[in-house]
């Protein structure tokens, strides 16, 4: 396993006059799972935002397997995202969902249609193919979600806080479900949450964030019994 498949290295954004991220710097081993953990406002979205090439940063490279994708347009990054708010096509069904991307990148039908069932199979929601997402629940739509954006094989899996618009007890199951699809695939993801439950049980690593900065990189559970800072100390110790 490549242990820096994805490296970011001094990552700056600014908005106006504010810095939201301030040199960020980050390597991940493929495969594995890692948590960016803080508070709203800290600058975890506009990061993966930064990775998936939806925002700019000012400075900074993102290297992917060796080579540096943070000039290419953001579909040939090899890089998958999923959202908080549902963002499926409200006028397609599930398949047509899911297939989308593949369309678009010109893949034969007869291919399209097998992987979609492949994945359909992954999530649990063959039974929907012909659904519209209106007619689907929260977790379902994420599902597909989900399903849509390993449909084109990314390298890099990106979840912004793909849980928290569900409620409590969907929220858990589907947190467990996500983990077992990464590492059956063996997926490389960052999965962005601001609740310290969902990133102690989910995580290879956590990464925790304040202000634009990582203030501590670790394992679950050495950020819970060793936090370096009063800040991550009191973070994590909001979770009981
Ligand atoms: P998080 O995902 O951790 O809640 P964000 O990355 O969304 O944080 O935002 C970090 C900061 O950057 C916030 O203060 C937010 O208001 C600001 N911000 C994000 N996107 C923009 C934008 N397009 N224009 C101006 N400010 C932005
Ligand atoms: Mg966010």
């Amino acid at each position: 396993m490549n242990p820096s498949y994805l490296e970011l290295q001094g990552i700056r954004k600014t908005f106006g006059a504010s810095t939201v991220l301030d040199n960020v710097d980050l390597t991940i081993r493929e495969g594995e799972l890692v948590t960016l953990l803080g508070p709203s406002g800290c600058g975890k979205s506009t990061l993966l935002r930064c990775i998936a090439g939806l925002t700019e940063p000012d400075s900074g490279r993102i290297i992917l397997e060796r080579k540096d994708i943070a000039s290419l347009p953001p579909r040939s990054r090899e890089v998958g995202m999923v959202f908080q708010s549902y963002a499926l096509f409200p006028n397609l069904t599930v398949r047509e969902n899911v297939e989308y991307g593949l369309k678009m990148r010109g893949v034969a039908k007869k291919e399209r249609e097998t992987r979609c069932e492949e994945l359909l199979a992954l999530v649990d929601l063959a039974d929907k193919r012909d659904a519209f997402p209106q007619h689907l629940s929260g977790g379902q739509q994420q599902r597909v979600a989900l399903a849509r954006s390993l449909a084109v094989q990314p390298k890099v899996l990106l979840l912004d806080e793909p849980l928290s618009a569900l409620d409590a007890k969907i929220r858990k199951s589907l947190r467990m479900e996500i983990r077992e699809i990464q590492k059956r695939l063996k997926m490389t993801t960052i999965f962005v949450t601001h609740d310290q439950e969902e990133a102690l049980t989910i995580s290879d690593r956590i990464c925790i964030m304040n202000n634009g900065h990582i203030v501590q990189d670790g394992s679950p559970e050495a950020l819970y019994s060793t936090p370096r800072t009063e800040f991550v100390a009191r973070f994590m110790g909001s979770y009981n």
